[in-house]
């Protein structure tokens, strides 16, 4: 047993944690404060790490023994895990991030399994209570682990397609019922001792095969542009199932972390959900995103090239600008040729604001980093419900490497995938430029009628390429900034 000081100082630590976690989460809600609250909640992780290693120097007898044992192994965990997340932290592309986040999340899931795991062969639960709650969080949490390796295969591309089958939301709920009955299975072996501790582990390993078998099963199907929804999803899973161990292993810090994050998760999911007007049993049970090449045949117009100097002139020339900046923007790294640009127009005296969609990029708040990591300042990045009324006031709206989120035919047609996603209304202005490589679709897979219309021109090239271009043509001007 603990002595009263020791107890009052592990607690006391679990609560300091605890507050820089909250407080860190609340200064991640401003752009401008975001980072340095990533910072807050870091140091709030160190100092719960700090109160695990103080637990185990104080725990009882028992565990005495195989003390030197578990440190030495934690601190080996510590530093492999921590120096390979360093490490991939560093070299992680902007556009890759995404898949960073999905795997990162099942490895929290998958730890939080972990520990039910090593709760139930080990028979550390107390009573039938803190057994159930054992079992949920396994289950919750080896959903979300493979749930999200999933995720990060297809987001990495290294699945393409949804998989597909005859019967398949009956046998997900076969899965599923079937984890549920090992589960209670296992809760009747261990309380009414009606199975030797032999057939005890082997119910634990089905159980845990189903529940991971679960999470595949369930995002196989689910096409890539509900992703962002799906690991949100499993962002808040994560969470639960955390809390739920901290609470079987009476772990405070663990407890309110997990509790936050399964929150924050929902209402990210509510939030993301909302965005592209879909109801969460829509994302998880529909087929979108699918390729509807019979779209193709209903566009009408042609696709106007136009010079990248062309377009940056026009853009010089014009009064209000409102520039759409999409996926493409990151994978060109093309952001601060683009606050280049927006100097330039600026100093001509250029009305220029950004638009952001919820879910431009390929993760939500991905395009206001990319910005501000440019350094543009937040009062000229505007959301989607705070400027979509300005676009048919402005002269020229700048499309650059985004697509599904301009696409029109998501507020008109309703055999379009994308129909009912609320968009930026960048046809709406007198004149739109897209700047892409090619003809290449968006994430959803599906053609833009936008590109085609009278008032929009393609300038084809690589986002940062044809913004060097435009910067040229309007160095080469030599006009006098406005006064
Ligand atoms: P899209 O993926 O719809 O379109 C991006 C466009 O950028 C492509 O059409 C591509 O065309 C172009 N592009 C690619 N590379 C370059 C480059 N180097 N230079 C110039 N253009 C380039 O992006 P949006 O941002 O419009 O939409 C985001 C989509 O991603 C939505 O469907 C959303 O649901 C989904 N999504 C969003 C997530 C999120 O949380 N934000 C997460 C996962 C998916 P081309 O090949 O011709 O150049």
């Amino acid at each position: 047993m603990f002595t009263a000081s020791a107890e009052f100082i592990i607690g006391a630590v679990d609560l300091i944690a605890s507050f820089l976690f909250l407080f860190g989460l609340q200064r991640m809600s401003s752009p401008v404060t975001a980072s340095s609250g990533i910072g807050v909640a870091g140091i709030g992780m160190a100092v719960a790490v700090l109160a695990s290693f103080l637990y185990a120097l104080n725990v009882d007898q028992v565990v005495k023994p195989y003390l030197a044992q578990n440190i030495a192994l934690a601190i080996v965990a510590l530093a492999f895990g921590g120096g390979l997340a360093w490490l991939a932290g560093k070299r992680v592309a902007m556009t890759a991030m995404p898949q960073m986040v999905a795997i990162y999340n099942g490895l929290g899931g998958g730890a939080a399994g972990a520990i039910a795991g090593i709760e139930l062969f080990g028979d550390k639960y107390d009573g039938a209570g803190q057994l159930c709650v054992t079992l949920l969080g396994a289950i919750i949490g080896s959903v979300s682990f493979s749930g999200s390796i999933v995720a990060w295969a297809k987001l990495d591309g290294r699945l393409k397609k949804p998989t597909r089958f005859k019967h398949q939301r009956l046998v997900n709920a076969l899965v599923f019922v079937s984890t549920l009955a090992f589960g209670v299975a296992i809760i009747n072996a261990v309380l009414g001792d009606a199975l030797r501790p032999v057939s005890v582990s082997a119910l634990i390993y089905v159980f845990f095969a189903l529940a991971l078998i679960l999470g595949i099963m369930l995002t196989l199907p689910i096409g890539g542009a509900d992703m962002p929804v799906v690991i949100s999803i499993y962002n808040a899973f994560t969470g639960l199932a955390v809390g739920l161990e901290g609470f079987v292993l009476q772990n405070p810090a663990l407890m309110i972390a997990g509790m936050v994050v399964g929150a924050a998760g929902m209402l990210l999911t509510l939030l993301m959900a909302k965005a592209m007007n879909r109801s969460i049993t829509n994302v998880l049970f529909s087929n979108f995103g699918e390729v509807s090449a019979a779209l193709q045949g209903q566009i009408k117009g042609e696709l106007k090239p136009t010079a990248a100097s062309d377009a940056g002139i026009a853009m010089r020339y014009a009064e209000k600008v409102i520039i759409v900046p999409g996926y493409g923007l990151a994978v060109a790294q093309g952001q601060q040729k683009l606050f280049e640009f927006v100097k330039l127009l600026q100093a001509g005296g250029v009305n220029v604001r950004f638009a952001i969609h919820p879910v431009a990029g390929r993760m939500p708040g991905q395009m206001d980093v990319l910005l501000a990591e440019a350094g543009v300042p937040y009062d000229m990045i505007f959301q989607l419900e705070d400027i979509n009324d300005d676009f048919a006031s402005v002269d020229i709206a700048l499309v650059i490497g985004a697509n599904d989120v301009v696409n029109p035919a998501a507020r008109s047609d309703k055999s379009s995938p994308i129909f009912g996603m609320p968009i930026l209304n960048a046809d709406k202005a007198r004149q739109v430029y897209v700047v892409k490589r090619g003809e290449g679709k968006g994430y959803a897979g599906i053609v833009n009628a936008l590109f085609y219309d009278d008032n929009c021109n393609m300038v084809y090239g690589d986002a940062q390429a044809v913004l060097v271009k435009m910067i040229e043509a309007i160095r080469g001007l030599g006009l006098p900034a406005a006064a």
